[in-house]
Order: C-alpha cells, then structure tokens, then sequence
C-alpha cells in the first residue's frame, strides 16, 4: 500500500538559479570571475556542468545585461547544457539578481537551489545532499565548519569577541529552500530594501532573507572544503590546483 502511494506521490520539481551577474571587482581584471578559464573553459561552465549531471530538472541562468547573448552561445549552447531553461539579466546587487532568477521561472517547481556561478566545484553529492535535506526542513545551506579561529571585530578593527569555534560554519552555495518560501521572504525583503540599506545592513546570502523575515530554522549541510568562490587572483590558482588533480 505504501508502495503504491509512493509510486502516485508526484516527484518534487527542483530548479537551480546560477548567479553570473557580478561586476567581480576583487579580482581585479577586466574579465568578470565568472568568466575567467580553468583548464580553457569559463568557471561558470564548471558550475553549470555540475548542475547539468546532477538531479535538478530546470536551470535559470541570470548575468549581467550585456552578456546574456554571450553566455547563450558560448556556454549553453556550446557545451550542451540542455537545462537551461532561460538566460535572464541580474541586478545591481546579488540579491537583485536571486530576484530576477525567481521572477523568471514560470514553471513547475518546489524546490529552489540558489548557486553562485563563480563557485565551479559544487558537485553532484553536494547537491543530493542538499536535496535530501530540504525536502526535510523547507530550508538548507551548504558550508563547512571552519578550520581558523574567528573574531568579530568592533567598527575601529579592535577585536570584540570570539565564538566557540565549533559553532562556526563557514557557508557556501547552493542555499536550497522551498519555492513559495523564498519567494515569500524575497518580497518581504524587497519591500523593506529602504530600511534595510539606511539600517547598512547588507544582504549577502540567501540564507539571511529567510533568518530576518520567515520564521524557519535553516539546517545546515556539509558541503565541500574546495566547494570554493572564486573571488581573488589566489582564488583562481587554487582552482587550477585543484582542476588538475
Ligand atoms: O559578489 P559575490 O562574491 O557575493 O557574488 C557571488 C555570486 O553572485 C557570483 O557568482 C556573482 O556573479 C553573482 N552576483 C550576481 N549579481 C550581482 C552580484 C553578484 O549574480 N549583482
């Protein structure tokens, strides 16, 4: 009996939003993060690629304006990546451009999976693990419990205080939620955008639109030591290192 109600039970439809639309002013080059080449491909190749292979069923490609024709032709198209349901325009900040990928999917979908492009070692296990525990808690995160010890500094860069180091995840993409959850906790964020600028407080994961305006605890999922961000030109050495290996 169980079986067959299993069997009726519709799948859950996932889609991934692939951020691409930063200026990537930290790596101080004339060519976005994003679209720097490991190995002669584009980071962002690697990111879709893994999001391609993996479980989710539709991708939402969000860059910048100006480079939706490029990333079309030259990524989607001229590595196959068949998931791609759309490439959209971002906005001026990251969490203009999760907005942008929300708004633009029009289709059947109950999970979201929210991943940076310019993180190209996100993996297929990364992402069932994600999965699995989504569909448990409505909301998770990947990341890792740090390795240093960390101090939150005073605004003069004096040291105010150390947390238990056990407790300190640092996070990653993908951050996973349920649909109607994020969407909710985007447009409660997007309409106190004012206050939230005049506050300085700055949106810099999706994980923290849902903390300030959903009631929901949001579990935290072991991703990957070189599930890395490529943000400075250190970053894309390490790349290379570990592309190679
Ligand atoms: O700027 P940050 O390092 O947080 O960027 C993380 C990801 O978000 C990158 O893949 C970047 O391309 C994307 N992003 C975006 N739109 C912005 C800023 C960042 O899609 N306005």
């Amino acid at each position: 009996m169980s079986q067959i109600k299993g069997m009726m039970m519709k799948k859950s439809r996932t889609t991934a939003i692939i951020l691409a639309a930063g200026q990537g002013k930290r790596m101080n080059s004339t060519v976005q993060k994003q679209y720097l080449l490991i190995n002669s491909k584009p980071v962002l190749y690697y990111s879709l690629k893994a999001f391609e292979e993996s479980i989710i069923d539709d991708i939402v490609l969000v860059t910048g304006k100006t480079e939706i024709d490029y990333c079309q032709k030259e990524i989607v198209e001229k590595y196959g990546i068949h998931k791609v349901r759309i490439v959209t325009s971002g906005g001026k900040e990251r969490y203009h451009s999760v907005a942008c990928g929300l708004a633009a999917i029009d289709w059947d979908c109950d999970y979201v999976f929210i991943h940076d492009g310019a993180r190209p070692f996100v993996d297929g296990s990364i992402i069932e693990r994600a999965f699995l525990n989504v569909q448990k808690t409505s909301a998770c995160v990947v990341g890792m419990p740090v390795k240093d010890t960390i101090k939150l500094a005073d605004k003069n860069g004096f040291v105010e205080s150390t947390p238990d180091r056990s407790l300190v995840w640092q996070i990653q993409t993908p951050q996973v939620f349920k649909k109607e959850l994020i969407t909710k906790a985007y447009e409660k964020m997007l309409s106190e955008e004012a206050s939230l600028n005049a506050a300085d407080i700055s949106i810099t994961d999706d994980a923290m639109v849902v903390e300030y305006f959903m009631n929901i605890p949001i579990k935290l999922v072991e991703g990957s030591y070189k599930n890395i961000k490529i943000t400075t030109p250190e970053d894309l050495k390490t790349a290379e290192i570990f592309m190679d290996a």
